[in-house]
């Protein structure tokens, strides 16, 4: 057995200092029913903790470490920028770099604004949209996570999920009524709320593949679709790209499946490890942000040069063919991990779009929010521990995704899977 005793120590000393012990609610483990691993450090797929446990990661910070942990060339960069000054408060060279980039790769982004985090982004887009519309309302999709911004915490998944919060105290009524919410991959409920609300929907909002309810990709047409309508009612279409970006192609999501959002909201990736999120879109809209337009927005450490050093390095290491060599790294995975389920009779259904999967302890189709909730939450518990016993470090919920990234070798995959093996024939079902 793995000692935790220092990890257990640092989190008895953490729940008097924190809320929960954490600063970001799904890093606590309640679903897990364990202690949360205190991390030290981490080298390429590697992750090890404060008792020296070493794991195999596919958490990746949730999302950016597309490149793994230290990548070299990122860290060679960040030293030589650290020595010459943190931050400015005025502009600087590497942001255009990193916009340059940005605007190159993902097809609906002509100008970009740099933000410290997804949260931002998305908040600031919604902003954007309800200013360059003149409208009110949004409509978001349930189990999709956009941040913790207001109007966007609305029958969200990732830790309000987890945790059963999807509503939170806090969120004014007067805030929460411009909000519709309807299910995931449901055109028909759409059609409905445009039928009811059309002309007052400043924009839809949507993971273009849902990671925040375990993952779960879009149906046939189902963005196709959302382009439609909401080109057809003069409502704007955002794709929070916050997890996709970068992740699911070199295009993102948006040029996977061949669909262009007015919109785009960017994080993780973008920022390779350190604080960014980003919002861009069409010319014509972007240009109504401050000072180009009047809809406010800013931040004493938005663009920051090593944030946007890191998000640099990271993109500029990117290739197509990067993409091509991950994705077969996770077909294995996948295709093991299926057949080890399968093998010891575990209920699962795996989801899966590039480097991100899902894999959900029900024999149910997972298309939605509802049907995610019909996977077995025990099973996930017993699996999570045992992984980690195992030495694989995972996302502590049902209703996260794994991530793999281009330093994960062959050999990690086949530890992964002979440690699924080994986890699921001592399984537990009630
Ligand atoms: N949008 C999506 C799709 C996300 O997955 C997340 C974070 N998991 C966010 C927005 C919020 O980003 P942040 O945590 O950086 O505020």
């Amino acid at each position: 057995m793995r000692s935790y005793s220092k990890s257990i120590e640092a989190f008895k000393e953490a729940v008097d200092l924190l809320p929960g012990g954490v600063n970001s609610p799904v890093r606590a483990f309640k679903s897990v029913k364990m202690d949360p691993i205190f991390m030290e450090r981490g080298k390429g797929s590697k992750i090890y903790d404060v008792d020296g446990n070493e794991y195999i990661d596919y958490v990746l910070s949730w999302g950016p470490l597309i490149l793994g942990h230290a990548h070299e060339t990122v860290v060679e960069a960040l030293k030589k920028v650290v020595e010459g000054g943190t931050s400015f408060g005025a502009p600087t060279e590497i942001e255009n770099k990193l916009a340059k980039l940005v605007i190159e790769r993902v097809p609906s982004i002509e100008m970009v604004r740099m933000v410290n985090s997804g949260t931002e982004a998305t908040m600031s887009a919604l902003r954007l949209a309800r200013g360059y519309t003149g409208r009110d309302k949004i409509l978001k999709f349930e189990g999709n996570y956009h941040g913790h911004g207001d109007s966007l915490l609305i029958k969200a998944g990732s830790g309000v999920a987890t945790l059963g919060l999807p509503d939170s105290p806090g969120v004014p009524e007067s805030i929460a009524k411009n909000t519709i919410t309807v299910p995931y991959n449901d055109m028909e409920s759409v059609e409905y709320a445009f039928q009811e609300f059309g002309d007052d929907i400043a924009a839809v909002i949507v993971e273009p593949v849902s990671g925040n309810m375990g993952v779960v990709p879009p149906v046939n047409s189902f963005l196709q679709k959302l382009r439609d309508i909401t080109e057809k009612n003069g409502t704007l279409l955002i794709f929070d790209e916050v997890m996709t970006g970068f992740r699911v192609g070199y295009h993102s999501a948006q040029g996977h499946f061949d669909v262009t959002p007015d919109l785009t909201c960017l994080g993780k990736v973008i920022g390779g490890g350190l604080p960014v999120g980003a919002y861009g879109g069409k010319r014509e809209i972007m240009e109504n942000i401050a000072p180009a337009g009047p809809i406010y927005q800013a931040g004493t450490l938005s663009g920051n040069p090593l944030a946007m050093t890191a998000g640099f390095e990271t993109l500029n290491a990117l290739t197509e063919t990067t993409y091509v060599e991950l994705n077969k790294k996770v077909d294995r995975l996948v295709e093991g991990l299926g057949a080890a389920a399968t093998e010891h009779n575990i209920p699962h259904t795996i989801n899966r779009a590039g480097s991100m999967v899902g894999i959900f302890f029900t024999n149910e189709d997972v298309v939605n929010f509802e049907s995610a909730k019909s996977a077995d939450l025990d099973i996930f518990a017993q699996y999570y521990r045992s992984m980690a016993e195992e030495g694989i470090f995972l996302p502590p919920s049902q209703f996260e995704g794994l991530f793999l990234s281009t330093a994960h070798t062959d050999e990690d995959i086949e530890k992964t899977i002979e440690a699924a093996r080994k986890t699921f024939a001592n399984i537990t079902k009630k």
